[in-house]
Protein backbone atom coordinates (compact mmCIF):
# COMPACT_ATOMS: atom_id res chain seq x y z
CA UNK A 1 0.00 0.00 0.00
CA UNK A 2 1.27 3.55 -0.15
CA UNK A 3 -0.22 6.16 2.04
CA UNK A 4 -0.49 9.62 1.83
CA UNK A 5 -1.09 12.36 4.76
CA UNK A 6 -3.34 15.42 3.66
CA UNK A 7 -4.38 18.59 4.46
CA UNK A 8 -7.87 18.91 5.04
CA UNK A 9 -10.41 21.31 6.05
CA UNK A 10 -10.76 19.48 9.67
CA UNK A 11 -6.81 19.00 9.93
CA UNK A 12 -4.42 16.14 8.83
CA UNK A 13 -5.91 12.50 7.59
CA UNK A 14 -4.80 9.61 5.88
CA UNK A 15 -5.52 8.44 2.40
CA UNK A 16 -4.52 5.29 1.04
CA UNK A 17 -3.32 5.16 -3.03
CA UNK A 18 -5.94 3.33 -5.37
CA UNK A 19 -5.51 3.28 -9.23
CA UNK A 20 -7.42 6.13 -9.68
CA UNK A 21 -6.15 8.49 -6.94
CA UNK A 22 -6.24 8.49 -3.27
CA UNK A 23 -9.15 7.47 -0.18
CA UNK A 24 -9.55 9.19 2.79
CA UNK A 25 -9.48 6.05 4.94
CA UNK A 26 -11.29 7.41 7.69
CA UNK A 27 -14.15 8.71 5.45
CA UNK A 28 -14.33 5.08 3.78
CA UNK A 29 -14.57 3.54 6.94
CA UNK A 30 -15.10 5.23 10.59
CA UNK A 31 -13.12 2.21 11.66
CA UNK A 32 -9.70 3.49 10.91
CA UNK A 33 -7.72 6.65 13.04
CA UNK A 34 -7.58 9.80 10.80
CA UNK A 35 -3.85 10.33 11.65
CA UNK A 36 -0.66 8.78 10.25
CA UNK A 37 0.58 7.69 13.31
CA UNK A 38 -2.91 5.80 14.84
CA UNK A 39 -2.92 3.96 11.63
CA UNK A 40 0.68 2.81 11.70
CA UNK A 41 0.19 -0.30 13.78
CA UNK A 42 -3.00 -1.45 11.70
CA UNK A 43 -1.26 -1.53 9.09
CA UNK A 44 -0.37 -5.61 9.34
CA UNK A 45 -3.01 -6.98 11.56
CA UNK A 46 -5.87 -4.66 9.57
CA UNK A 47 -4.13 -5.11 5.91
CA UNK A 48 -7.15 -6.62 3.75
CA UNK A 49 -9.85 -4.61 6.14
CA UNK A 50 -8.33 -1.51 4.64
CA UNK A 51 -7.76 -2.88 0.86
CA UNK A 52 -11.50 -3.32 1.34
CA UNK A 53 -12.33 0.27 2.56
CA UNK A 54 -9.67 1.55 0.06
CA UNK A 55 -11.44 0.02 -2.63
CA UNK A 56 -15.36 1.09 -1.80
CA UNK A 57 -14.05 4.39 -0.94
CA UNK A 58 -14.52 7.81 -2.33
CA UNK A 59 -11.94 9.39 -4.65
CA UNK A 60 -10.30 12.45 -3.37
CA UNK A 61 -10.01 15.19 -5.54
CA UNK A 62 -6.64 15.85 -6.55
CA UNK A 63 -7.04 19.46 -6.84
CA UNK A 64 -8.10 19.53 -3.20
CA UNK A 65 -5.01 17.45 -1.49
CA UNK A 66 -2.85 19.42 0.40
CA UNK A 67 0.43 17.12 0.98
CA UNK A 68 1.67 16.60 3.96
CA UNK A 69 4.84 14.75 5.32
CA UNK A 70 3.44 10.83 5.64
CA UNK A 71 3.70 11.40 9.51
CA UNK A 72 2.95 14.88 10.23
CA UNK A 73 4.47 14.65 14.10
CA UNK A 74 6.03 12.29 14.49
CA UNK A 75 7.44 11.84 18.28
CA UNK A 76 11.27 11.17 17.11
CA UNK A 77 13.81 11.16 14.00
CA UNK A 78 16.59 9.83 14.72
CA UNK A 79 19.19 9.74 11.66
CA UNK A 80 22.80 7.98 10.98
CA UNK A 81 25.66 10.02 9.57
CA UNK A 82 28.15 7.96 7.66
CA UNK A 83 26.42 5.18 6.84
CA UNK A 84 27.88 4.65 3.20
CA UNK A 85 31.44 3.58 3.13
CA UNK A 86 31.94 5.99 0.11
CA UNK A 87 30.42 9.28 1.89
CA UNK A 88 32.31 8.34 4.65
CA UNK A 89 35.64 8.41 2.75
CA UNK A 90 34.66 11.53 0.63
CA UNK A 91 34.57 13.57 4.24
CA UNK A 92 37.81 12.31 5.35
CA UNK A 93 35.67 10.56 8.29
CA UNK A 94 36.92 6.46 9.04
CA UNK A 95 34.00 4.60 9.98
CA UNK A 96 33.71 2.88 13.39
CA UNK A 97 32.03 -0.36 14.57
CA UNK A 98 29.05 2.01 15.48
CA UNK A 99 27.30 4.23 13.95
CA UNK A 100 27.21 8.12 14.34
CA UNK A 101 23.51 9.12 15.22
CA UNK A 102 21.76 13.16 15.56
CA UNK A 103 18.20 13.58 15.37
CA UNK A 104 15.93 16.47 13.62
CA UNK A 105 12.60 17.67 14.63
CA UNK A 106 9.24 17.66 13.53
CA UNK A 107 9.69 21.46 13.12
CA UNK A 108 11.88 20.20 10.19
CA UNK A 109 9.64 18.12 8.34
CA UNK A 110 8.46 19.19 4.84
CA UNK A 111 6.35 17.55 2.56
CA UNK A 112 6.61 16.94 -1.07
CA UNK A 113 6.86 20.34 -3.14
CA UNK A 114 7.02 22.18 0.16
CA UNK A 115 10.08 24.97 0.00
CA UNK A 116 13.11 24.39 2.08
CA UNK A 117 14.00 27.72 3.45
CA UNK A 118 17.38 28.83 3.31
CA UNK A 119 18.38 30.16 7.45
CA UNK A 120 20.12 33.37 7.11
CA UNK A 121 22.81 32.57 9.29
CA UNK A 122 24.19 29.95 6.98
CA UNK A 123 25.48 29.94 3.28
CA UNK A 124 26.55 26.28 3.20
CA UNK A 125 23.47 24.49 3.24
CA UNK A 126 23.88 21.19 1.12
CA UNK A 127 21.60 18.37 0.12
CA UNK A 128 21.50 14.27 1.16
CA UNK A 129 19.17 11.46 -0.94
CA UNK A 130 18.09 9.25 2.36
CA UNK A 131 16.00 6.39 2.74
CA UNK A 132 13.78 6.86 5.80
CA UNK A 133 12.34 4.39 7.88
CA UNK A 134 8.60 4.75 9.16
CA UNK A 135 8.45 2.73 12.97
CA UNK A 136 4.78 0.71 13.16
CA UNK A 137 5.00 -0.71 16.30
CA UNK A 138 5.95 0.63 19.76
CA UNK A 139 9.26 -1.29 21.09
CA UNK A 140 12.60 -1.43 23.45
CA UNK A 141 15.39 -3.31 23.40
CA UNK A 142 13.97 -4.91 20.35
CA UNK A 143 16.55 -7.73 19.06
CA UNK A 144 18.07 -7.62 15.59
CA UNK A 145 15.90 -11.10 14.61
CA UNK A 146 12.80 -9.23 15.24
CA UNK A 147 13.44 -5.73 14.31
CA UNK A 148 11.66 -5.88 10.55
CA UNK A 149 8.62 -6.41 12.48
CA UNK A 150 8.63 -3.18 13.52
CA UNK A 151 9.03 -1.56 10.14
CA UNK A 152 5.54 0.02 8.99
CA UNK A 153 7.19 1.20 5.82
CA UNK A 154 9.52 3.34 3.95
CA UNK A 155 9.60 6.45 2.33
CA UNK A 156 11.90 9.18 0.18
CA UNK A 157 13.95 11.76 2.48
CA UNK A 158 16.03 14.29 2.02
CA UNK A 159 18.55 15.06 5.02
CA UNK A 160 19.38 19.13 4.16
CA UNK A 161 22.90 19.98 6.34
CA UNK A 162 24.09 23.35 6.94
CA UNK A 163 27.86 22.18 7.36
CA UNK A 164 28.81 25.63 8.41
CA UNK A 165 27.21 24.56 11.84
CA UNK A 166 27.13 20.37 11.29
CA UNK A 167 31.17 21.27 11.52
CA UNK A 168 33.80 22.91 14.08
CA UNK A 169 31.24 23.34 16.74
CA UNK A 170 31.33 22.70 20.23
CA UNK A 171 31.33 18.84 21.51
CA UNK A 172 31.31 17.87 17.53
CA UNK A 173 27.70 18.44 17.66
CA UNK A 174 25.63 17.50 14.67
CA UNK A 175 22.04 18.90 15.92
CA UNK A 176 22.40 22.48 15.39
CA UNK A 177 23.31 22.29 11.43
CA UNK A 178 20.27 19.48 10.77
CA UNK A 179 17.77 20.94 12.64
CA UNK A 180 16.98 23.86 10.89
CA UNK A 181 13.15 24.34 10.57
CA UNK A 182 12.41 22.28 6.78
CA UNK A 183 15.74 20.59 7.16
CA UNK A 184 13.74 17.25 6.88
CA UNK A 185 11.92 17.01 3.50
CA UNK A 186 9.42 13.42 3.61
CA UNK A 187 7.43 12.07 0.72
CA UNK A 188 5.38 11.86 -1.00
CA UNK A 189 4.09 8.77 -0.09
CA UNK A 190 4.48 6.32 2.81
CA UNK A 191 5.47 2.46 0.73
CA UNK A 192 4.63 -0.08 3.51
CA UNK A 193 7.18 -2.89 4.16
CA UNK A 194 5.45 -5.48 2.42
CA UNK A 195 5.57 -3.47 -1.25
CA UNK A 196 8.97 -3.85 -0.90
CA UNK A 197 10.82 -7.11 -1.01
CA UNK A 198 14.50 -5.80 0.03
CA UNK A 199 15.11 -2.63 1.51
CA UNK A 200 18.45 -3.06 0.90
CA UNK A 201 18.61 -2.97 -2.54
CA UNK A 202 16.92 0.54 -3.73
CA UNK A 203 18.78 2.87 -6.27
CA UNK A 204 19.30 6.20 -4.54
CA UNK A 205 19.78 9.29 -6.20
CA UNK A 206 19.87 13.21 -5.83
CA UNK A 207 19.73 15.31 -9.04
CA UNK A 208 20.17 19.08 -8.56
CA UNK A 209 18.26 21.26 -11.09
CA UNK A 210 17.81 18.12 -12.84
CA UNK A 211 21.70 17.31 -12.49
CA UNK A 212 22.59 14.00 -10.96
CA UNK A 213 24.24 14.77 -7.78
CA UNK A 214 24.22 11.49 -5.96
CA UNK A 215 23.51 7.67 -7.75
CA UNK A 216 23.92 5.02 -5.46
CA UNK A 217 22.09 1.80 -3.78
CA UNK A 218 20.74 0.86 -0.19
CA UNK A 219 22.93 -2.39 -0.74
CA UNK A 220 25.72 0.38 0.07
CA UNK A 221 24.38 0.84 4.04
CA UNK A 222 27.07 -0.28 6.49
CA UNK A 223 24.85 -0.55 9.31
CA UNK A 224 21.80 -2.04 8.14
CA UNK A 225 18.20 -1.30 8.92
CA UNK A 226 17.31 -4.08 11.60
CA UNK A 227 20.99 -3.30 13.31
CA UNK A 228 19.55 0.29 13.36
CA UNK A 229 16.50 -0.66 15.00
CA UNK A 230 18.09 -2.91 17.39
CA UNK A 231 20.88 -0.46 18.32
CA UNK A 232 18.49 2.95 18.83
CA UNK A 233 15.82 0.73 21.04
CA UNK A 234 18.72 0.23 23.30
CA UNK A 235 18.27 4.03 23.69
CA UNK A 236 14.94 4.98 23.80
CA UNK A 237 11.57 2.87 23.49
CA UNK A 238 10.14 3.40 19.47
CA UNK A 239 7.16 4.78 18.35
CA UNK A 240 4.74 4.29 16.04
CA UNK A 241 5.42 7.06 13.21
CA UNK A 242 9.05 7.70 14.51
CA UNK A 243 11.56 8.51 11.60
CA UNK A 244 15.08 6.76 10.86
CA UNK A 245 16.73 8.98 8.61
CA UNK A 246 19.13 5.66 7.83
CA UNK A 247 22.04 8.28 6.10
CA UNK A 248 23.52 9.48 2.70
CA UNK A 249 25.35 8.25 0.00
CA UNK A 250 28.74 10.04 -2.12
CA UNK A 251 28.17 13.22 -4.23
CA UNK A 252 27.11 15.57 -1.54
CA UNK A 253 28.00 19.54 -2.35
CA UNK A 254 30.72 20.02 0.42
CA UNK A 255 32.79 17.22 -0.50
CA UNK A 256 33.05 18.43 -4.67
CA UNK A 257 35.52 20.99 -5.79
CA UNK A 258 34.43 23.38 -5.75
CA UNK A 259 32.17 22.85 -2.92
CA UNK A 260 28.23 22.91 -4.30
CA UNK A 261 25.72 24.24 -1.56
CA UNK A 262 21.98 25.26 -2.20
CA UNK A 263 20.61 29.08 -3.58
CA UNK A 264 17.45 30.25 -3.55
CA UNK A 265 15.56 29.27 -6.96
CA UNK A 266 17.19 25.37 -7.23
CA UNK A 267 15.17 22.80 -7.28
CA UNK A 268 16.12 19.16 -5.08
CA UNK A 269 15.07 15.61 -6.40
CA UNK A 270 15.62 12.82 -4.13
CA UNK A 271 14.24 9.56 -6.01
CA UNK A 272 14.48 5.78 -4.66
CA UNK A 273 13.53 2.58 -6.38
CA UNK A 274 9.95 1.85 -6.12
CA UNK A 275 9.46 4.34 -3.43
CA UNK A 276 8.66 7.50 -5.20
CA UNK A 277 10.63 11.21 -5.98
CA UNK A 278 10.79 13.93 -3.38
CA UNK A 279 11.19 17.24 -4.73
CA UNK A 280 11.42 20.45 -2.97
CA UNK A 281 12.20 23.95 -4.55
CA UNK A 282 14.51 26.31 -1.79
CA UNK A 283 13.71 29.64 -0.87
CA UNK A 284 15.67 32.09 1.15
CA UNK A 285 14.52 31.74 4.29
CA UNK A 286 14.70 33.87 7.83
ZN1 LIG B 1 22.36 12.45 6.50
Amino acid sequence: MRLISYQSETGPRTAVKREDGYVDLHRADPLFPTQMKQLLPMLSTHREAIIEATKKGRVLEAAKIRLLPPVVEPQKILCIGLNYADHAAETGATVGDEPVVFNKFPTCLRADGQPIELPKVSDQVDYEAELVVVIGRAGKNISREDAMNYVAGYAVGHDVSARDWQKGKPGKQWLLGKSFDSFAPLGPELITADEIEDPHNLRIQCRLNGETMQDSSTSQLIFRIDFLISYLSQICTLKPGDLIYTGTPPGVGMARKPPIFLKPGDVVEVEIEKLGILSNPVVAGS
